[in-house]
């Protein structure tokens, strides 16, 4: 089910303290998902998306856009994908991120995208434009080593080995790629082989990062739909959950501790970069300045 809105604005500015994956602008073209991920987080009330599977479409995002890129005084990278997946099924039909992309590479301004979506490989072209001119690096949220898992806890996305293989297709176009390992779902797959898994898929895709939240976030609504979805495929589960957590709103692993220290070591091993400050640098590298000093 789909809806289309007018927009006020598109860009919120990104405070430096808060700097996350490199973005100095947040943007979201889509409001609502149909992905149907079970710990979803922008489920929850204060988005204020309402009716969450009816996709709201920003009717004159490309107008607003334009004007809000031509205004500005500098350029920068723009985050998409933090409040619903820029390349959700409706992409195919309206397009908004592929032509926000053309966009940004005519303003000369950068992108992270973060998607579970194979479909992002349609845009490969245009992303080796827009990193030529600004940035574009893409973060695949992977949180299974094992489709069958994945298929569990985020049904209508691209299975984990799909979305390895759009990994590994960016790395080899030349679009620097990674990893969100998160959120990791407490009792479910915060564990030890999950994360040797992931770090194996993610040396084989040329993974340039792996970022990790061993835990996950739950409140009002989107709690709701996740106990809803334990109770449909792990029985008993919700009440370990209420019985560990109650109504916190960070649900840590209690292996939290090792996990990362496991990842910090996998990574390091393989020169996989898993702290933000090291992801940050990314985008401050020049390609183009990289590829000429070769020579
Ligand atoms: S893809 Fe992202 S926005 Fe969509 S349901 Fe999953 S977690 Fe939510």
């Amino acid at each position: 089910m789909e809806k289309i809105i007018e927009a006020k604005g598109l860009l919120s500015k990104v405070k430096k303290s808060n700097r996350w994956f490199g973005y100095d602008f947040n943007m979201n073209l889509y409001r609502g998902c149909l992905h149907g991920c079970i710990y979803c987080d922008s489920r929850s009330e204060c988005y204020e998306v309402g009716e969450f599977e009816e996709v709201k479409i920003k009717g004159n995002a490309l107008e607003i856009l334009e004007n809000e890129l031509r205004s500005k005084r500098s350029t920068g990278i723009i985050g998409m994908g933090s409040m619903s997946d820029p390349y959700n099924p409706y992409e195919i039909k309206y397009e908004l991120t592929k032509k926000s992309l053309i966009l940004m590479e005519r303003f000369k301004f950068g992108v992270f995208i973060i998607t579970k979506s194979d479909l992002v490989l349609r845009d490969i072209d245009l992303l080796k434009r827009v990193d030529k001119c600004g940035r574009a690096i893409v973060g695949l949220t992977i949180t299974c080593g094992s489709d069958e898992l994945s298929k569990v806890i985020e049904p209508k996305v691209s299975s984990s080995s799909e979305r390895f293989k759009a990994l590994k297709a960016l790395s080899d176009n030349g679009i620097d790629a990674g990893i969100l390992l998160m959120p990791i779902l407490p009792f479910i797959n915060d564990t030890e082989e999950n994360v040797r898994d992931i770090v194996k898929y993610a040396i084989e895709s040329k993974a340039k990062f792996i970022y990790p939240f061993f835990g996950v976030t739950l409140r009002d609504k989107q709690r709701e739909f996740y106990y809803d979805n334990l109770e449909k495929s792990f029985p008993g589960l919700k009440n370990k959950y209420i019985a560990r957590y109650g109504k916190n709103y960070s649900c840590e692993s209690d292996k939290a501790k090792e996990l990362y220290a496991l990842l910090g070591r996998l990574c390091d091993e393989a020169n996989i970069l898993h702290r933000m400050e090291d992801i940050n640098n990314l985008f401050e590298m020049n390609k183009e300045f990289e590829q000429l000093s070769l020579f």
